[in-house]
């Protein structure tokens, strides 16, 4: 990377760095305000888990709306993507056309669904794309987790999971 003679390679490669720095900062500044307020317990702030505890008592939260909300949030963080991509699905967008292309590989371009009557007067839906390719299904590309949703996800399950206990 860093011998590329591509400029815009060479910049990508900063601004990479320049994220992963500022990435860095952030968590080490959210490490130090969580210490500060207590949060590891070795702190009296009011994070402190005993203090927490007391707080949350006082406030009439128990265990229990702990336990759904990670469940919740695991819920959400599962099912987010499937919602997403049913709902793009029924909207039509994020397809793109299957018929094949004059290099043998597939077209590709985004397509329009339309609904138009052959001549029995049937409804028939139809994907035409911007080359001119009307096709009779269209190639759905789903948004997918990143590995950074699998972890979230993984860790939500397990806390979920040992707080099952708690309901
Ligand atoms: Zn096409």
């Amino acid at each position: 990377m860093a011998d590329s003679m591509n400029p815009s390679e060479n910049w990508d490669d900063i601004r990479y760095r320049i994220t992963r720095f500022g990435l860095t900062i952030v968590v080490m500044a959210v490490c130090f305000i969580l210490y500060y307020l207590g949060f590891f317990g070795t702190y009296d702030g009011p994070l402190n888990p005993g203090n927490l505890g007391q707080a949350l008592d006082a406030r009439g939260v128990d265990k229990a709306h702990i336990a759904w909300l990670f469940m919740g949030m695991f819920g959400l963080l599962l099912t987010w993507n499937w919602i997403y991509n049913a709902a793009t699905l029924l909207k039509g967008k994020r397809l793109t056309c299957p018929a094949q292309a004059p290099d043998g590989g597939c077209c590709g371009a985004g397509v329009e669904r339309r609904k138009l009557d052959d001549a029995q007067g049937n409804r028939h839906t139809r994907f035409i794309c911007e080359n001119g390719h009307v096709s009779a299904s269209a190639r759905f590309h789903p948004v997918k987790k990143g590995p950074w949703s699998y972890c979230m996800c993984l860790a939500l399950a397990l806390i979920s999971g040992m707080c099952v206990y708690w309901i």
